[in-house]
């Protein structure tokens, strides 16, 4: 039965994740993750997460079926964070939310939801991306296509580019697009490329499908969702993915959300009807822990302080990494400028490195990094940041 089965290509990530672990260097530093760490190089429970979980572990509540669509206080606060505590949107039922298994969960019920429609028309991805929003797409049907979005010498929006992409494709194409802290390259759009996206959106009839893993790294929760305000404000109907696995610090949890505006209150209900055939094939519905816990600092006013509070920590940490990382390759003597860095927002950093480059920094330093450059920013601390800057300087030299 197997006989003709291949050898799949390790996920270049989770590949990468391995080859660190069997390193034997007691130094060894993995930047190739898309986590976010500490100081001290562990991954985070937040207070705010442990203090919703002791009292959700003290209810010992009974493990029922929740509905396919997620409990909807989960899904409220969901719509309140991305579209605003006064959204119009809300209050017209114009918006239809399903608690999903992470960001990933939600980008496949989405993409599958479009499918149905039968639109006959692909989905464009940015060039670069993260790997898995092609597999993704293709897993749910889709011909793939991509529109370009950096641009190599400026390491910023090559926004020309992306134009001249969006306005070739044909009508009812599924844009992705980042709504913040682009992952890879962590470059993103100012407020009037925004603007000038949806004004093509809207002339090509694009169907938008806003990722948004990473609302509250780059400046704060409201300043983090102006692209979903925009595109609120637009009148399109548009799909958003979301996902707590950053934000909150709950990878293993799975707690996402997929969101679809509507156009009224009575398609919302025929869109969450088929939403949930989607899922009910899927999964059926999504696991109890992790949505109660999000759902219980959101709602408690002492608790989404504290989460707040924690969250700006986590982006102010990674600012001054980005900015000790800049400084110290200047001093371990970098011929480079490397502002760039700075300017770059979220998690993540692309490096310019090249893959002789970052092989070299592997083989030679211990130091991981994916083969396109990409740099987690966030897996950056006081005490190996030293080590990395002076590597990076020397196989740049
Ligand atoms: N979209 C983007 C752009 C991401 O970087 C990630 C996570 N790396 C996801 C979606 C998926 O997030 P989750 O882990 O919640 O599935």
């Amino acid at each position: 039965l197997f006989h003709s089965v291949q050898l799949a290509p390790k996920d270049p990530i989770f590949g990468l994740t391995e080859a660190y672990v069997a390193d034997q260097r007691a130094d060894k530093v993995n930047l190739g993750v898309g986590v976010y760490y500490t100081d001290e190089g562990k991954i985070p429970l937040l207070q705010a997460v442990i203090k919703a979980e002791e009292a959700l572990v003290a209810k010992h509540a009974p493990r029922g079926y929740i509905p396919m669509e997620g409990p909807s206080q989960y899904n409220l606060a969901v719509q309140t964070l991305l579209f605003g505590n006064d959204s119009s949107l809300i209050k017209d039922g114009r918006v239809v939310t399903a608690e999903c298994i992470g960001g990933t969960g939600a980008l496949r019920v989405g993409a599958d939801f479009i499918k149905r429609l039968n639109l006959n028309a692909p989905a464009a991805i940015s060039n670069p991306t993260w790997e898995n929003h092609r597999g993704i797409f293709e897993a749910a049907g889709f011909d793939v296509v991509e529109y370009s979005y950096f641009d190599s010498k400026t390491r910023g929006v090559d926004f020309d580019g992306m134009v001249k992409s969006l306005e070739s494709f044909p009508k009812n194409t599924t844009v992705v697009l980042h709504a913040c802290c682009h992952n890879p390259t962590g470059a993103d759009m100012t407020e009037a490329q925004w603007r000038q996206v949806i004004d093509i959106c809207k002339s090509k009839e694009l169907i938008p499908f806003l990722d948004m893993a990473y609302q509250g790294f780059a400046d704060g929760i409201e300043q983090d969702g102006v692209a979903v305000r925009l595109f609120a404000q637009s009148g399109l109907s548009f799909f958003v993915s979301s996902s707590f696995s950053k934000s909150f610090s709950l990878y293993g949890e799975r707690v996402g959300a997929l969101s679809i505006v509507t156009e009224s209150k009575d398609e919302s209900a025929r869109v969450m009807s088929q939403l949930k055939r989607v899922i009910r094939t899927n999964y059926s519905n999504p696991p109890t822990h992790g949505g109660a816990i999000a759902t219980a600092v959101l709602t408690s006013p002492e608790l989404r302080q504290l989460w707040e509070d924690e969250l700006a920590q986590m982006r102010e940490r990674i600012k001054s990494m980005r900015e000790a990382l800049v400084s110290k390759l200047a001093a371990a003597g970098a011929k480079q400028d490397f502002e760039f860095i700075n300017a770059q927002r979220g998690m993540f950093s692309y490096s310019g490195l090249t893959p002789e480059q970052v092989e070299r920094l592997q083989k030679e330093d211990g130091i991981y990094a994916l083969s396109t450059g990409r740099i987690c920013v966030a897996a950056l601390n006081t005490k190996n940041i030293d080590k990395v800057a002076t590597a990076i300087a020397r196989v740049i030299a």
